[in-house]
């Protein structure tokens, strides 16, 4: 009885450990990978994260200029980020959002050839 008298006491006059969530949220801790954005007009479709991707949820068609993400399969490991050579990927400051539906990134670029085709014209 003393002791949780003490403990309650002690709980009364120190700060609470914990937080009024949704109205005190956490802040971010270093190197949260939120979530994973492409900057398509940077891409050139070398299809690296898709090699690299440990999940296979990246679809990069380099003729057609498309990069597809099934975000419902991404880890969030951030490899394809490291190694994406134009650094057009990278992982946002914010958590994707609760979805109750399969969620596919789809993105439409101007693959390489077509770009080279228009810059010589
Ligand atoms: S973060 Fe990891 S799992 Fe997600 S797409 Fe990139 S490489 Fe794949
Ligand atoms: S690694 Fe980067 S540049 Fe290469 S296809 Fe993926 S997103 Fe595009």
């Amino acid at each position: 009885m003393f002791n949780m008298t003490k403990n309650v006491v002690a709980n009364l006059l120190t700060k609470s450990s914990t937080r009024l969530y949704p109205f005190a949220v956490r802040g971010h801790f270093e190197g949260f990978r939120g979530t994973l954005v492409n900057n398509i007009d940077e891409c050139i479709f070398c299809r690296s994260c898709m090699i690299k991707c440990p999940s296979q949820c990246i679809t990069v068609d380099n003729k057609v200029g498309t990069w597809t993400c099934d975000a419902m399969a991404c880890v969030y490991c951030g490899i394809c980020v490291d190694v994406c050579p134009t650094n057009c990927l990278s992982m946002t400051k914010e958590h994707r959002p609760v979805s109750t539906e399969h969620e596919t990134i789809s993105l439409q670029g101007v693959p390489k050839k077509k770009k080279k085709e228009a810059a010589a014209e």
